[in-house]
């Protein structure tokens, strides 16, 4: 029931176009960075500008309590003072001016004879040694924060306004002057007031005008976020769209299709893959009409042969004799070969064959094959010598590796020059690819005229015929070597060819022991 309601909520999603989708990203995240500008510049900037100046006064105070009783004090108190601009006056627990720094003009600690530095003192002490007083400069009135204390002066009560919260808006237009006060103790215990001065600019003209500001940003930055959410969209969606055309025309069976992905990074690797992609098919269909072409032309030869000689036989007596009999025999044989071959080498090269290994007598297999190949080719004429160094016995599938053995053999009878001399060697080597444990090679060497080295790559590979005008290129499928070539594939084992035009060609296998 889930999955019915949700799937067409993730349709609707997957339909909204890439352009939406990033308006919609860049509107979120200009909405989250202009909340925050509200928040910080707006709101709160007046918190954070008071936070800061009681940050900055309340570590001047300290440093001041921390050198109260160095010798340099003085020079002390009139560095911090005037480094972060505060005013500052260090009091006996009686009133009297110990210490006074005065590099604000104006300042209330220095300038107001009415503020009240002997009841100063008490006051602070009984605010547990600590004490914030804001002021009105002009008008000399005070609040107190952020704790209510009591105020023993007559004269200053009068215009005493204290507040347990942030004076607001309003009110803190006012307020123009932060004096702290804190209670240290010197080395010879006497208790000491620090009285600290610090100005503070009023911030709400700021906000007003940060606030109009941020009207005129939050309107360009919504104009802002569709131009470029535009710009983006086209800017990623044009070569998805070329793409796409692409790939429709390649759907279509268009291989000649080339992808062009400029623009960006993951574009241009998608159409890289497609370009391949293309190549690869385009292979596959060149194959596919290779195949039909080579198995029809390969297999009208012989029904031509066949159909002929059969009725020739029929309407001519004279015809019907053995010599015919035999071609139609010879070339069903080749039919027979040919479908062999083309199921092989579709069965070995799509995988669907699997290999069954099994330990046995390598020598004496080649030898039985070599031995029925000699008793049949005596009569032409043909020789195959079998030189051995010693039995082999090793793990593999004796009926593959004896086909692939034969094809090798058959090409060699096809091949081999007028001695129609065919020899086979097996020799044991260590093979260095293999830690040099034993391998075996299996070498087949014909006196023919070779095989041109420009053809020598290509001869391995389905339907290749070096000569196409060759007397037994009409005979071969062009399969031979390729089903050779999977065999040996399957088992891990090596194979090559060393030729010589002229001379003859070896071709050769190797197999783990
Ligand atoms: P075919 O059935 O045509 O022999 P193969 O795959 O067995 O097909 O061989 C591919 C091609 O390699 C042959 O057409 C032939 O030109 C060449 N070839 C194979 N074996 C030999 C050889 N012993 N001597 C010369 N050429 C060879």
């Amino acid at each position: 029931m889930k999955s019915k309601t949700s799937s067409p909520k993730k349709s609707r999603l997957r339909q909204i176009s890439i352009k939406w989708k990033i308006f919609l990203f860049l509107l979120g995240f200009c909405g989250v960075l202009l909340l925050l500008l509200w928040f910080f510049q707006v709101i709160f900037l007046n918190s954070f500008y008071k936070g800061i100046k009681i940050n900055e006064i309340k570590a001047t105070a300290n440093t001041i309590e921390k050198s109260i009783n160095d010798e340099d004090i003085e020079t002390i108190i009139a560095t911090v003072s005037e480094n972060n601009d505060i005013c500052i006056k260090v009091l006996s627990s009686s009133g009297e001016t110990i210490y006074s720094s005065h590099v604000v003009k104006g300042c209330i600690i220095h300038s107001k004879p009415e503020f009240d530095e002997k009841a100063l003192h008490s006051e602070v002490t009984n605010n547990d040694g600590e004490l914030f007083q804001y002021y009105n400069h002009d008008g000399y009135t005070r609040e107190t924060e952020p704790e209510t204390v009591p105020n023993s002066d007559p004269e200053l009560s009068e215009t005493t306004e204290v507040q347990t919260k942030p004076p607001t808006a309003e009110k803190e237009k006012d307020k123009d002057t932060l004096i702290y006060s804190k209670t240290i103790v010197n080395a010879n215990n006497e208790e000491l007031t620090l009285v600290l001065n610090s100005m503070i600019s009023p911030v709400n003209a700021t906000v007003n005008t940060l606030r109009v500001q941020l009207y005129y940003i939050t309107a360009f930055m919504i104009l802002f976020s569709v131009i470029l959410a535009l710009i983006i969209a086209k800017w990623i969606s044009r070569p998805i769209e070329a793409i796409n055309n692409s790939a429709k025309m390649l759907a279509t069976g268009d291989y000649s299709t080339r992808f062009k992905g400029t623009g960006y990074q993951e574009i241009a690797e998608l159409s890289d893959t497609l370009n391949y992609t293309a190549k690869e098919l385009s292979k596959v269909e060149l194959l596919r009409q290779e195949l039909i072409a080579n198995i029809s032309h390969d297999l009208r030869t012989p029904l031509t042969l066949i159909s002929g000689y059969a009725e020739a036989m029929r309407d001519l007596p004279d015809e019907n004799n053995s010599e015919n009999a035999q071609i139609i025999v010879d070339e069903t044989k080749r039919l027979t070969t040919l479908v062999n071959d083309v199921m092989d080498i579709s069965k070995l090269q799509t995988g669907n064959i699997s290999i069954h290994r099994q330990p046995y007598n390598l020598t004496a297999s080649l030898g039985d094959s070599i031995n029925r190949m000699n008793k049949l080719m005596e009569m032409d004429g043909y020789q195959i010598d079998f030189i051995a160094d010693r039995d082999v016995t090793l793990a593999a599938d004796e009926t593959r590796i004896s086909q692939a053995f034969y094809n090798l053999l058959t090409n060699a009878i096809n091949y081999t020059g007028e001695d129609k001399k065919i020899t086979v060697t097996q020799t044991i080597f260590p093979n260095p690819a293999d830690d040099l444990a034993d391998w075996v090679k299996i070498e087949v060497a014909d006196s023919g005229e070779g095989i041109a080295e420009a053809d020598l790559p290509y001869i391995w590979d389905r339907y290749y015929k070096v000569d196409k005008t060759h007397k037994r290129a009409v005979t071969g499928t062009g399969l031979g070597l390729s089903i050779v070539k999977s065999i040996l594939d399957m088992h891990h084992g090596d194979y090559g060819v060393t030729s010589k035009i002229n001379e003859g060609s070896v071709f050769w296998f190797t197999l783990k022991i």
